[in-house]
């Protein structure tokens, strides 16, 4: 039975906004083709207004004590955990992962993640330098301002949370566009946030598609940092707008990711990992282990049991709880068979290559997990970001092998290595050129450890305590207590 539309406005200065252009983007159930929720497709003048409402916002978030700000986000981190159930049902719906990865996203992550940063509120602290008789220096720490954040389809509240929570720690007001594909759980958590007492104009989310509000967004003069996650493509266009307002950027972008196993390493973990890698939430993940790189010597016996274990994948819409749901959009699926369809020119399929059989799997945008193997680090499928469930497998016969195919990407998002020897686990980790680096797993990464993408992944710290710097200004102050040298 089809759903009811849910038909959703703008949250600008906590209330609801119609857009001023009376246009709507259609937001779909991508496990079953059908429209869940309309959003307005703003404009300028719905942006002006989000901008004004963030810099009332602002006045009044900068100055409340840090210690209320920690309570305030921590009311909303406990609050998205009570009702994680609701916020993993609407994101499983529009994001099409499964329940189960809806309800870690929302508690164990998102919830996590403000939780955290409620806790580094009130700990932001400056340095202190003093020559005696002559200078005391010391420096200030504020909020950039006006801070704007783009978020991908793939895990609003998830991602979204990474960069939101240490802003609001910081201080700054925030005005937020989700991706046209998948705004809604971000739109639902803004009205939220001001129940748990976070005032008007502190978090606004607008709405619309990238090409028009997404383009307006980045080049408003109102905004004094850009907080960017999506592809490098994107990206790439948004630094381009940044060139003439000069704002400060934090950029997470695509990845290209090599998942390496030696052959001393435990290979039914190994096994296991290159299919979780690449195949969980159906490689739409942006650290996804999408080129998987194996030892000559354990090659053959490796990929034929990785495509056993991947015909026993589950695949089905977010009620299956399957490890692989449907692609975003139908355009996301037509592009993963064209990659499928160039990397049977330069590679051999052994598994996959198109839509799976099952009936039942008809309507919504799926695409059956599919391995190449023998693929040059030349081809295609080997150098772009698909963000689907496509693996390449190369094999190398050493360590300085591995790590020079590894390293052959534009991208550096992050890498993982299988072995038994801890050198050659520690050597990989520091040869890598990639801002994560996960050994003898995939995926589990503390966000209590700050990091940095590397290279054509972007720039600017994520996670962790460090990251909270990126939303603050640093102002040195120098007094001048009595004759001497100075410097
Ligand atoms: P995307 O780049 O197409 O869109 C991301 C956001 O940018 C959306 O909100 C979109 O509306 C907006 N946008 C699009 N064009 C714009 C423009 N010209 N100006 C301003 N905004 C614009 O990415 P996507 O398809 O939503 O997400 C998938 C991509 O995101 C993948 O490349 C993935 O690797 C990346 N990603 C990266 C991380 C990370 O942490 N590094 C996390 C998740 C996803």
């Amino acid at each position: 039975m089809s759903q009811e539309i849910m038909k959703l406005d703008m949250f600008v200065h906590g209330e609801w906004r119609a857009g001023s252009t009376g246009d709507v983007v259609e937001v779909m159930n991508p496990a079953k083709d059908e429209v869940l929720a309309t959003v307005p497709d703003g404009g300028a003048e719905d942006l002006d207004a989000a901008m004004a409402s963030a810099a009332e916002g602002l006045k009044v978030w900068r100055a409340t004590h840090p210690r209320t700000r920690a309570q305030v986000i921590a009311k909303m981190a406990a609050t998205l955990q009570e009702r994680a159930q609701e916020y993993a049902e609407l994101y499983s719906l529009n994001s099409g992962g499964s329940i189960g990865t809806g309800l870690w996203t929302m508690y164990d992550v998102a919830g996590r993640r403000f939780e955290y940063y409620a806790g580094l509120a009130d700990k932001v602290r400056g340095d202190t330098f003093v020559t005696p008789g002559e200078f005391l220096s010391y420096t200030l720490r504020e909020p950039v301002g006006i801070t704007g954040h783009i978020i991908p389809w793939n895990g609003p509240l998830w991602i979204g949370s990474r960069t939101i929570a240490p802003a609001l720690a910081a201080g700054n007001s925030v005005v937020v566009k989700p991706s046209s594909e998948a705004p809604v759980t971000l739109l639902k958590f803004a009205e939220m946030a001001v129940e748990c007492g976070l005032p008007p104009g502190v978090l606004n989310v607008v709405t619309g598609r990238g090409s028009g509000m997404g383009d307006l967004f980045t080049r408003h003069e109102a905004l004094d940092g850009i907080y960017f996650t999506g592809s490098t493509w994107t990206g790439r266009k948004i630094l381009a707008n940044t060139a003439t307002t000069n704002v400060r950027t934090v950029m997470e972008l695509g990845g290209k990711s090599p998942n390496i196993v030696f052959a001393d390493a435990d290979m039914e973990a190994a096994l296991d990992g290159a299919i979780m890698a690449i195949f969980a939430n159906s490689g739409q993940i942006c650290v996804a282990g999408s080129r998987l790189l194996v030892q000559a010597s354990i090659h053959d016996e490796f990929v034929e049991r990785l495509a056993a274990k991947a015909a026993e994948i589950t695949i089905g819409g977010p009620e299956a709880n399957a490890l692989m749901g449907p692609l975003i959009t139908s355009a996301q699926r037509e592009k993963v068979l064209e990659y499928i369809a160039s990397g049977k020119e330069e590679a051999d399929l052994v598994t996959g290559g198109g839509v799976p059989d099952d009936p039942a799997l008809q309507k919504g945008y799926f695409v059956a997990p599919t391995i190449f193997d023998g693929v040059p680090n030349t081809a295609r499928i080997a150098r772009e970001e698909i963000f689907g469930p496509v693996l390449s497998v190369t094999s190398f016969e050493d360590f300085d092998e591995a790590i020079t195919l590894a390293n052959d990407t534009e991208y550096g998002l992050a890498s993982a290595v299988w072995t038994g020897d801890v050198a050659t686990a520690h050597n990989a980790a520091q040869a890598l050129e990639a801002g994560q680096v996960y050994i003898n797993h995939y995926y589990t990464a503390a966000f209590e450890t700050s990091r940095s993408p590397y290279k054509a992944s972007g720039h600017g710290m994520s996670e962790g305590p460090d990251a909270i710097y990126e939303y603050l200004n640093q102002k040195a102050v120098s007094v001048k207590l009595g004759e001497g040298e100075g410097w």
